[in-house]
C-alpha cells in the first residue's frame, strides 16, 4: 500500500486495473459467457433473466430458452404463450412479454439483430440504461457503464457515498463516478463489478477479507462497510387474502384466463377472489361461482415486489361457470400453459390430488 493511500484519497485511480486483473483470474464460468466473441442475444436474455433472479437459478432457464429459441428470429416467430411458458418460474412476466415485443421489433426493423446504436437499443421494450450498457459494452465493445444494484453498492462503499443510492441525488453521484472511472475494457469491467458485487461486496456482510479492492476501499478504511449503502426504508407491501377454487369434473379442472392487461396479464389461474380479509375473499369467490366453498385444502403465502397474497384454495362443487374466459383442462393440458405465478404451485398440488 502506498503512503498516500493511508489518507482519505481512497480509492485512487488504479483500482479499475486491480479489479480487472482480479477478474481475469477469478471470473465465473457462466453459460452466456462462453461465446467468443460474445453473442449480443445471449447477453440480452441473460441480463434480463438475472434481474430479480439468482445466477444459479438462471442457468437452466437460459440453457432451455436457447434450445427453444436459438435466435432472435426464432423468438419473434414463436407464440406469446410459448414464450411465457418458457419463462414460467422466473416471475415478473412483464420481462418475458417485453423480450417478445422487442424481438418482434428487431425482426421488423433491425434484420433480427440487436442494434448497436444506443438510442435505438434504448427504444426497444424492456431495455433500460443498465441492459443497454451491458449489451453495448460486453457484446459490441463500447465504452458504456452498466449500473445495477451491485454497481451502486460497490461504488457507494468504495467512495463512501452517504446519500441514498436509490434516490436521484445518490444515483447521479454514482453515475458520474462510473463515467470517470470506466476503463477501455468496459465490458469486462462491468462484469467484474457484477462478480464482485455478487460474490464479495455482498449486501449485508461484505467479505472484505477476500476483496481485491480492500486496500483502496474508503468505507472499509472508515469502518462503514456494513452501514453503506444507505437506503430509506421501503413502504410496506400491500397484503391481500386470495380465495381460490378447485373445481374438478371428469379429471379436469376449471381455469380462468386473466385479462390481457395488468398484473400477470393473459396468464391462467384457478378461479380466484381477492379481498382484505380471508372470509370476505371466500364469500366473494362463492358469489362469483354461485357455489359453496368446502374445506380449505391448500395454503400458501406468495410475495411479489409490491404485494403479498395469502392464498387459500377450497374445493367447490355444483358451481356455475361465470362469464369470461374459462375452460376445463386436464393436468397434461394445463402443464403447457403459462400459469400465473403461485397458481403453478397450486396446479402441482391439484395434479397430485386428482391423479
Ligand atoms: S473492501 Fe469490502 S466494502 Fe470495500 S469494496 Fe471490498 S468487499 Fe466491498
Amino acid at each position: 500500500m502506498t503512503a498516500e493511500m493511508t489518507e482519505k484519497n481512497r480509492p485512487g485511480k488504479d483500482w479499475p486495473a486491480i479489479l480487472l486483473s482480479w477478474f481475469d483470474r477469478n471470473k465465473r464460468d457462466l453459460p452466456w459467457r462462453e461465446d467468443k466473441p460474445r453473442n449480443p442475444y445471449h447477453v440480452w436474455i441473460s441480463e434480463i433473466m438475472l434481474q430479480q433472479t439468482r445466477t444459479e437459478a438462471v442457468k437452466p432457464y437460459f440453457n432451455s430458452w436457447m434450445e427453444r429459441f436459438p435466435t432472435i428470429h426464432d423468438l419473434a416467430c414463436a407464440d406469446e404463450a410459448d414464450v411465457l411458458h418458457q419463462w414460467q418460474g422466473l416471475g415478473y412476466y412483464t420481462r418475458a412479454r417485453n423480450i417478445y415485443r422487442a424481438a418482434k421489433e428487431m425482426e421488423d426493423h433491425y434484420g433480427g439483430k440487436l442494434p448497436k446504436d444506443k438510442e435505438e437499443i434504448l427504444s426497444l421494450p424492456g431495455i433500460g440504461g443498465y441492459t443497454a450498457g451491458a449489451i453495448l459494452s460486453m457484446a459490441y465493445g463500447k465504452k458504456e457503464g452498466a449500473i445495477d444494484g451491485n454497481v451502486l453498492r460497490v461504488y457507494a462503499r468504495l467512495y463512501c457515498v452517504e446519500e441514498d443510492i436509490l434516490k436521484t441525488g445518490g444515483r447521479k453521484i454514482i453515475e458520474s463516478l462510473v463515467k470517470d472511472t470506466l476503463p477501455d475494457r468496459a465490458g469486462d469491467f462491468n462484469e467484474a463489478l457484477m462478480d464482485l458485487g455478487a460474490e464479495i461486496c455482498i449486501p449485508r456482510s461484505p467479505r472484505c477479507e477476500s476483496c481485491p479492492l480492500l486496500p483502496r476501499c474508503r468505507a472499509f478504511y472508515e469502518g462503514k462497510e456494513k452501514e453503506l449503502p444507505k437506503r430509506t426504508p421501503k413502504k410496506p407491501q400491500k397484503e391481500e387474502e386470495a380465495a381460490c377454487a378447485i373445481i374438478v369434473k371428469d379429471g379436469k379442472v376449471l381455469l380462468h384466463k386473466r385479462p390481457s392487461r395488468g398484473m400477470l396479464a393473459s396468464m391462467w389461474e384457478f378461479p380466484m377472489a381477492l379481498s382484505g380479509g380471508a372470509e370476505e375473499a371466500k364469500k366473494k369467490l362463492e358469489a362469483a361461482l354461485s357455489g359453496k366453498a368446502g374445506d380449505c385444502l391448500w395454503q400458501y403465502r406468495h410475495v411479489f415486489t409490491h404485494r403479498i397474497w395469502h392464498m387459500k384454495a377450497y374445493r367447490m362443487e355444483d358451481c356455475r361457470v361465470p362469464e369470461g374466459e374459462y375452460g376445463w383442462f386436464a393436468p397434461d393440458e394445463y402443464r403447457e400453459f403459462p400459469l400465473a405465478g403461485p397458481h403453478a404451485r397450486l396446479a402441482a398440488f391439484v395434479e397430485q390430488m386428482i391423479r
